[in-house]
């Protein structure tokens, strides 16, 4: 019902640009519209679904948890908080987390950490501490997190921004290396860029800045909240070079696509840098979060969803690859995070996920030339393969479009 648009339209801000679909359900990989048609969601927003819509096991612990305890504050313990921090650390090879709501919280606290752990710790001098991102990073909207972006847009119109900023070319040791110095408290970066474009650094960078992270004594802190939790194939991103970062940031599929779950984890070292008022959330640890996160985390290692993303990502990537269309420049991605670069030239990506769309594909452009496939870790053989008979026809639509236009 396009009333349901105009609403929207109406009273909500206009800082997206939704495709023209009124979700009303979601099951597993599939969610519904208001007319009862169904989509396979292959967005599965921004990979915060990677456990599939309305998991049942995750649902039926919401359910139970959410008329016995949800919302206390930091200013009490709970039965719930320890637990689901014990798991996260155990499977992640890190000490101690601090838990948040939102990804950009989980940067901001990433910063917080970084900059006080260089005053106290490493002795950079007061106000001095540097931190190093990547070009065409996203790690957020927050002021302090835009400061960093080299996206105009994102920034336009927003200033001033905090200092204490520098930037790298993504992928370039080199220029990490000449970028670090006596007060550089942490190098951040996102093992594969998400809304970058699906890019992929060189194989054994990450290795590479851990090790100059290391020798320089810079804290290498990974933003995971797009590429952890089993979506690119292993429970981390870093794992794939056997990468254990001193700060790492999870966010989106923490909730099981049902809560909007985030932390911060580290070195004992780095996170006892925070004292009792330093920092905090008041919604950061709920029980209800926590007990999801624990069940998300849970599910993740026992349904064995990132070695699925390894098995099904690699099926998707060899049949996209097979797809003969002189739209598509590259097909990239590790695990089931995967990027169609159209030529800009022959289409756009955009048209492209409106053309999916009328066929009950669901997508998203992610800039103007990369569509972006992230479908729930639990997608099926089948699934995919329907999915490629979607893409190869509106692609080849759209072909013989331009050839006869
Ligand atoms: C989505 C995302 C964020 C921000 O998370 P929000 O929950 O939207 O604040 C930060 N970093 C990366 C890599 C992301 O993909």
């Amino acid at each position: 019902m396009s009333n349901r648009i105009d609403l929207e339209s109406r009273y909500c801000a206009h800082n997206y640009h939704p495709l023209p679909v009124v979700l009303t359900r979601g099951e597993g990989v599939f969610v519904w519209d208001d007319a009862g048609t169904r989509y396979l969601d292959m967005m599965s927003a921004y990979s915060a679904v990677s456990h599939g819509h309305a998991h049942p096991r995750l649902v039926k612990l919401v359910q139970e948890q959410v008329g016995t305890l949800n919302i206390v504050s930091r200013a009490f313990h709970t039965d719930k908080l320890g637990p689901f921090l014990e798991r996260a650390c155990e499977l992640t090879g890190q000490d101690m987390a601090l838990p948040m709501n939102t990804g950009a919280e989980a940067v901001e606290t990433a910063i917080k950490a970084a900059r006080k752990w260089a005053y106290t710790v490493k002795g950079v001098p007061a106000d001095q501490a540097e931190i190093i991102a990547c070009t065409g990073n996203f790690h957020g909207r927050t002021i302090a997190i835009v400061a960093m972006s080299d996206e105009p847009q994102y920034k336009q119109g927003f200033g001033p921004f905090p200092g204490g900023f520098t930037l790298v070319d993504y992928g370039d040791i080199q220029a990490l290396e000449a970028a670090i110095n006596d007060n550089t408290a942490a190098f951040l970066l996102e093992p594969i860029q998400g809304e970058g474009g699906i890019v992929l650094p060189p194989p054994g960078y990450l290795k590479a800045a851990a090790e100059l992270c290391r020798k320089h004594n810079v804290l290498l802190i990974a933003d995971e909240i797009q590429t952890g939790l089993g979506r690119t194939g292993k429970l981390l991103a870093c794992e794939h070079e056997d990468v254990v970062p001193d700060g790492l940031i999870l966010g989106k599929a923490l909730g099981g696509g049902i809560l909007p779950v985030s932390m911060f984890l580290a070195r004992r070292d780095v996170m006892n840098v925070f004292t009792p008022g330093d920092h905090g959330s008041t919604f950061g640890g709920n029980p209800l979060g926590a007990a999801v996160g624990l069940e998300a985390l849970n599910i993740l290692v026992e349904d064995k969803l990132a070695e699925r993303s390894a098995e099904m990502g690699a099926y998707l990537v060899r049949r996209l690859r097979e797809i003969n269309s002189p739209l598509i420049s590259e097909v990239r991605g590790k695990g089931l995070f995967v990027g169609i670069e159209i030529d800009a030239e022959l289409g756009s990506a955009r048209a492209v996920c409106e053309a999916l769309m009328k066929r009950g594909l669901l997508s998203k452009e992610t800039h103007e030339t990369v569509v972006r496939l992230a479908p729930p870790l639990v997608i099926s053989k089948a699934e995919i393969d329907w999915a490629i008979a979607q893409i190869t026809v509106v692609l080849n639509e759209m072909d013989e479009l331009r050839l006869a236009s």
